[in-house]
C-alpha cells in the first residue's frame, strides 16, 4: 500500500488503485495531490511527508532573493513532471521556514535534500539541470536501496542495482 501526503493539508491518502495518483484528490482538503508545480510546503507539512510518505521525498530549500535558485526552479519542476508519481518533489522557503532550515541544517541554498523511509539519504547544493537532479536523485536512491538489501548479489565485485523501482 502506498501511503501519499497531501502537500496542501498534510493528510495521509493511500493511493487509488484503479488511475494514476497524478490525477487523484485529497480525500480531506480536495485538492489535487501532485501538480505539475511542485507546491511550497511549510515546514510541519514537510515532516510529514518525510515521516509518513511512502514515496522518496525530494525536497528543494530555496528563497526568493537567491538567484541561483531561481535559475534551479524551472529545472526542478522539469524533473517533477517526468519523476512524478514515483517521486515526491515540494519545496520549502527557507525565509518563511527558518526552523525547520536550522534543524535541516541548511547552510546555503539552493539545497536538495533526499528522504526515504523517513530518513535523509542525500543532500546536495547548488543550482543543477532537472537531468542532473534526476541521475543524481536516482543515484542515491539506488545507495539506498543497496544498503537495505545487504542480500543483493555481488557481480563482477559490484552491486547489482536492478531492483529500483524509480527508472
Ligand atoms: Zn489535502
Amino acid at each position: 500500500m502506498t501511503n501519499i501526503v497531501c502537500p496542501h493539508c498534510g493528510s495521509t491518502n493511500r493511493a487509488p488503485e484503479d488511475r494514476s495518483p497524478l490525477d487523484a484528490r485529497c480525500g480531506k482538503c480536495g485538492e489535487p495531490l501532485f501538480t505539475s508545480t511542485p507546491p511550497d510546503v511549510s515546514g510541519q507539512n514537510l515532516d510529514r511527508q518525510i515521516q509518513r510518505s511512502s514515496l522518496p521525498v525530494l525536497v528543494d530549500v530555496w528563497a526568493p532573493w537567491c538567484g541561483p535558485c531561481r535559475v534551479m526552479g524551472p529545472q526542478f519542476e522539469a524533473a517533477a513532471q517526468e519523476a512524478q508519481p514515483a517521486l515526491r518533489f515540494v519545496k520549502l522557503n527557507s525565509d518563511e521556514n527558518q526552523d525547520m532550515s536550522a534543524r535541516l541544517g541548511i547552510r546555503g541554498i539552493p539545497t536538495m535534500l533526499l528522504f526515504q523511509d523517513g530518513k535523509e539519504v542525500g543532500r546536495v547544493s547548488g543550482a543543477m539541470s532537472s537531468r542532473d537532479i534526476l541521475s543524481w536523485a536516482r543515484g542515491q536512491l539506488a545507495a539506498h536501496q543497496a544498503l537495505r538489501e545487504p542480500n543483493i548479489p555481488l557481480q563482477n565485485g559490484s552491486i547489482q542495482l536492478n531492483k529500483i523501482a524509480l527508472v
